[in-house]
């Protein structure tokens, strides 16, 4: 099936007499004939549902739209994008290793590998996307457990050469996760170009609404875990928390997903709640028609920005003076996604005064959905930062992150206008 397609047809299939839509599996527990069917659940002896920390079927069914998305062999909802990406890194890596992560990733994301997992025990070493092959390969030590990345990085823009990342990671023996949040598996497949894991933010387009925060992790089955025993020995060595299971053996290519569920699910419990769940698939049934709709009025305002007399710079991968529209076109030859960055001719200042004459476009703490909104990173999401780690992060000071909606372009650009003539 085409994208469209899963979109709306995958998941949930009803069978005769059942709901024509996904069902909200409100429940926290299932129920069970005998004592014995119940325990071998615990021993993953057999599959089934025993409590919604770990797993609850609505989630699954969406899970498994997302994963047809993506092309991969398995897929996991968590309750937020951090939760994501925290568990995609945390599957793999523990106490005393070492992760490499491009420094342009999502501010969250970033406290995330420096910050919190640091304190886990686990390093992180902060490599700059476009530097060369030769000073990435630099920052691989013997306890190197993954190489992180975005696809397009959120607020640089920044455009991964995912082979390039895919092949670096792999000739240390390591994956590729990338977070594919803000491309969307409608404008890129990180798994065709070689990434391993691929997680998401839920909570931007794919719900698409702004009205659930969520995650999802999806699996390739490409990576060869049971190749490196000593390396991911989480995966290839028994579990003692399940009376010596060992997940690549018993789980084959659902191994990854299946310890993310059955360990870190139900030990951290960072499931999604059904009702989300919900509200997530209803978003996904639209993402290939909004993701068109976002591309191209992102192009029109870019173009527009490009030309206006009081805008000193545009980022936005679809113009052809962009740095990355190379790749671009390389990756997501139907669009990358539908926010711009700019700069305004008065600076950091200047920025402050025009968000506020905005109409249209409104202030919040988010990005990449239906509305129409604005942000400055350097005095919100990422004011925990010093100006040498905004510049790293390619968040320049000056930075308006403007996250183009799915309104009449001729709107948002007449907002646009107004705001910048009173400034
Ligand atoms: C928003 C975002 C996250 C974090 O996701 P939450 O759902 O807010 O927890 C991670 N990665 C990217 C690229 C994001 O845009």
């Amino acid at each position: 099936m085409k994208k469209e397609t899963i979109c709306i047809q995958s998941g949930w299939k009803p069978k005769n007499g059942e709901p024509r839509i996904l069902p909200i599996y409100q429940s926290t527990t299932y129920k069970y004939e005998t004592s014995e069917q119940m325990g071998r659940l615990f021993d993953l002896e057999e599959s089934g549902y025993f409590y919604t920390r770990l797993q609850n079927p609505t989630n699954d069914y969406v899970a498994q739209k997302i994963c047809e998305l993506e092309g991969g062999v398995a897929a996991m909802l968590t309750s937020s994008g951090q939760a994501a990406n925290y568990y995609a890194v945390f599957n793999i890596a523990e106490a005393g290793d070492h992760v490499i992560m491009s420094s342009t990733v999502y501010g969250g994301t970033f406290n995330l590998l420096t910050c919190t997992m640091k304190k886990m025990g686990i390093e992180c070493t902060v490599v700059d996307p476009d530097d060369t092959l030769e000073n990435l390969e630099k920052a691989f030590r013997d306890n190197t457990k993954c190489v992180f990345a975005e696809t397009i990085a959120n607020p640089a823009l920044v455009v991964l050469d995912i082979e390039k990342f895919a092949n670096l990671a792999h000739s240390h023996n390591v994956p590729l996760i990338v977070d594919n949040t803000f491309a969307t598996p409608i404008n890129c497949n990180p798994f065709e170009w070689g990434a391993d894991i691929v997680t998401h933010s839920t909570t931007k387009y794919m719900d698409g609404h702004a009205m659930t925060v969520g995650g999802a992790i999806v699996d390739s089955g490409n990576f060869d875990w049971a190749k490196y025993p000593d390396k991911f020995p989480g995966l290839c060595y028994p579990d003692e928390s399940y009376h010596g299971v060992t997940y690549t053996e018993k789980f084959g290519k659902g191994a990854y997903i299946t310890k993310a569920t059955v360990q870190l699910m139900r030990d951290l419990g960072s499931i999604q709640a059904p009702q989300n769940a919900f509200l997530l698939n209803v978003g996904l049934e639209t993402l290939p028609l909004r993701m068109e709709r976002h591309c191209a009025n992102a192009q029109a305002v870019a173009e527009f920005l490009e030309a206006h007399e009081k805008v000193a710079w545009v980022n936005y991968p679809g113009l052809k003076s962009n740095k990355y529209h190379e790749l671009a076109m390389k990756y997501m030859p139907k669009g990358t996604c539908g926010v711009i960055s700019f700069g305004l001719k008065g600076g950091r200042e200047a920025a402050g005064r025009l968000m506020d004459k905005l109409q249209l476009a409104a202030i919040v703490t988010h990005v990449a959905d239906a509305r129409t909104c604005v942000l400055h990173p350097a005095s919100h999401t990422h004011r925990q930062m010093n100006d040498e780690q905004l510049i790293e992060a390619g968040v320049a000071p000056d930075l308006i992150r403007f996250s183009v909606g799915i309104e009449n372009v001729e709107d948002i650009i007449a907002d646009l206008e107004q705001a910048l003539a009173q400034i």
